[in-house]
């Protein structure tokens, strides 16, 4: 596996298989690796011919300064992990290369889709999100990045993004990989005292149990809201963020049932944001 630092390194090492047409996979991450993302990363194993991973936790796209100087990292182990699946490139960017100067503070909006949901708690968020992944598509013109469906609005506004500015990149979206007791995986949950670890799962439960209720006939969302938030609220160790059942194409809430509903939530687990969603669909089953 190439370790790679800059954008130099990165366009000699990639400029043959540009030329031979080789199918390129990309999977963007924060470090502090998981099985999470290492099923992206066997899924481009399968898909694609050469497959890089990126390592960046990148302050543009945080607006809490101390989620990002606390974001845990374990860089020794993540070369490890991506060793043995057989990763051909991990890019760590250096950030005088990447971000010469300065972190450039750019707006990228795409009204609707990032109103709501993170885009509403989290201002400036997605402009980080999709300047660096902007970035990333230039220097390293993949054919596929893959994207975890946890985070379900990133992996929309993404997809709708490169569509609308041209990138020839297949957005891919993985169905998100939880722990045994249902919690999604998740980078931050290192950061979970023993007690909060316990409660977290409680996040996953209660849109399980939104899930079954709708399968039993419930169709007032509000009520099934009100459902949810209270399981998450039995603990006094969440703290809901948000919870919204949005319309899971144009991620805008919804007032009553359709075919298609996402319910998606944040909630502060102490100090630690956590996000989850659930995809309903009707006519499925
Ligand atoms: P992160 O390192 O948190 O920025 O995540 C990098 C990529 O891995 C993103 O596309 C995430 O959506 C994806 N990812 C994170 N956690 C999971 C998970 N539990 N299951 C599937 N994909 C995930």
């Amino acid at each position: 596996m190439l370790i790679l630092n800059t954008k130099l390194q990165i366009q000699e090492a990639l400029e043959k298989s540009w030329s031979h047409k080789d199918n390129i996979g990309f999977i963007p991450t924060m470090g502090y690796l998981h099985e999470g993302h290492l099923t992206l990363v066997r899924e481009s194993k399968i898909k694609d011919e050469l497959v890089v991973v990126s390592i960046f936790v990148n302050p543009a796209q945080f607006n809490q300064n101390d989620d990002y100087t606390n974001y845990p990292k374990s860089i020794e182990k993540d070369i490890e992990m991506l060793k043995s699946e057989g990763v051909d490139i991990l890019y760590i960017p250096e950030m005088e290369d990447f971000y010469p100067n300065s972190v450039p503070n750019i707006k990228m909006q795409l009204p609707g889709m990032m109103d709501h949901l993170c885009g509403a708690t989290r201002p400036g968020h997605f402009d980080g999100v999709l300047l660096v992944l902007s970035k990333f598509f230039h220097i390293i013109k993949p054919n596929n990045c893959y994207m975890g469906l946890k985070d379900f609005q990133q992996f929309k506004i993404v997809k709708r993004f490169a569509e609308i500015l041209n990138f020839p990149i297949d957005i891919i979206g993985i169905e998100t990989v939880r722990e045994v007791d249902g919690l999604a995986m998740s980078s931050r949950n290192a950061r979970l005292s023993i007690k909060e670890r316990e409660a977290a799962n409680l996040i996953q439960r209660s849109l399980k149990l939104g899930e079954k209720l709708i399968n039993e006939g419930e169709r007032d969302l509000l009520s099934l809201k009100e459902i949810i938030s209270d399981v998450i609220k039995s603990s006094s160790l969440l703290k809901i963020d948000y919870l919204e059942i949005v319309d899971p194409d144009t991620l805008v809430p919804i007032t009553s049932m359709q075919n298609q509903i996402l319910i998606a939530t944040a909630v502060f687990v102490g100090s630690v944001r956590l996000i989850d969603n659930i995809l309903i669909d009707m006519g499925k089953g």
